[in-house]
């Protein structure tokens, strides 16, 4: 039973991390979201078996059935890396219900998924998997055309912060976390009168408080921040980029925020316990 489970996140990740790109793509495009696929190169629609994530691709080896043009790596790429990081959530929230013993446990357990009983599993595994989707919506949107896609961000941070308050989350704390991760943008937009960061940063803020609370919002933030200048600092140095010119903030939220959904605590606990408390 653990092995089909596993499996079938997995899968349930390639189907995701394929939603996410046909997203990206439709959002760009202006497209609706429902009907057939069709291939940008000479736009035939794709039929289903041609449209399966990975399993099409190696099997068209990467190229529209009918032109023959190259199908982006990008589209392969992230239904694996889905596929991967929704059995690592998966794993990773049962070994925080269960420990890491207790996960063998599981494994070895014939019949009786005690794994079923466990509400909270379930809905901490629907509010992680709605947050990294949108997170890489937005992560893959803002890095090909610096903006960040509204229609994504502000139902995902209503949906996650829905999500928190099921669980553990008191409202306070949702609250002030949501202020906090927008308003450190807001202060910057106003200051900045928008030359620093656009208006959509505000809302992925807003996303990233909704999804992660107080205090994880900081970690996240500081992360980004710490990224996004290293990133600054070695496309300064290697002459790439100019001084001034501005990187996609999103690029750094995003990835910081998946982090931090998994290893904050114990980032912030390493810190805590360097700055010796
Ligand atoms: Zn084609």
């Amino acid at each position: 039973m653990f092995y089909i489970f596993s499996s079938s996140i997995f899968l349930f990740g390639l189907a995701v991390g394929s939603f996410v790109n046909c997203l990206v793509w439709r959002l760009h495009s202006g497209q609706s979201l429902f009907g057939r696929s069709a291939c940008p190169a000479c736009g035939q629609k794709i039929a289903w078996h041609d449209n399966l994530p990975l399993v099409s691709f190696i099997f068209l080896r990467g190229r529209c059935r009918r032109c023959h043009g190259q199908i982006s790596w990008q589209y392969p790429l992230v239904e694996i890396f889905f596929g991967v990081l929704f059995v690592f959530a998966w794993l990773y929230n049962l070994a925080d219900i269960f420990g890491p013993a207790g996960i063998v446990g599981l494994m070895k357990l014939a019949g009786d998924p005690i794994w079923l009983k466990a509400r909270d599993l379930w809905l901490i595994l629907a509010r992680d998997f709605s947050f990294l989707a949108a997170l890489a919506v937005i992560f893959l949107y803002d890095w090909r055309w610096q903006l960040i896609p509204d229609a994504v961000a502000l139902p995902a941070a209503g949906l996650v912060g829905a999500l928190n308050l099921f669980l553990d989350f008191h409202w306070k704390n949702i609250l002030i976390s949501g202020i906090i991760g927008a308003g450190f943008f807001l202060v910057q937009f106003l200051v900045s009168r928008g030359r620093w960061i656009g208006g959509g940063d505000i809302r992925v803020g807003l996303l990233l408080g909704l999804g992660l609370g107080w205090p994880l919002i900081l970690i996240a933030l500081l992360l980004a921040y710490v990224g996004g200048a290293l990133m600054a600092g070695l496309l300064l140095v290697s002459g790439r980029k100019k001084l001034g010119a501005q990187l996609p903030l999103a690029v750094f939220l995003a990835p910081a925020a998946a982090f931090t959904l998994f290893f904050g605590s114990a980032v912030a606990a390493w810190y805590l316990a360097l700055i010796g408390y």
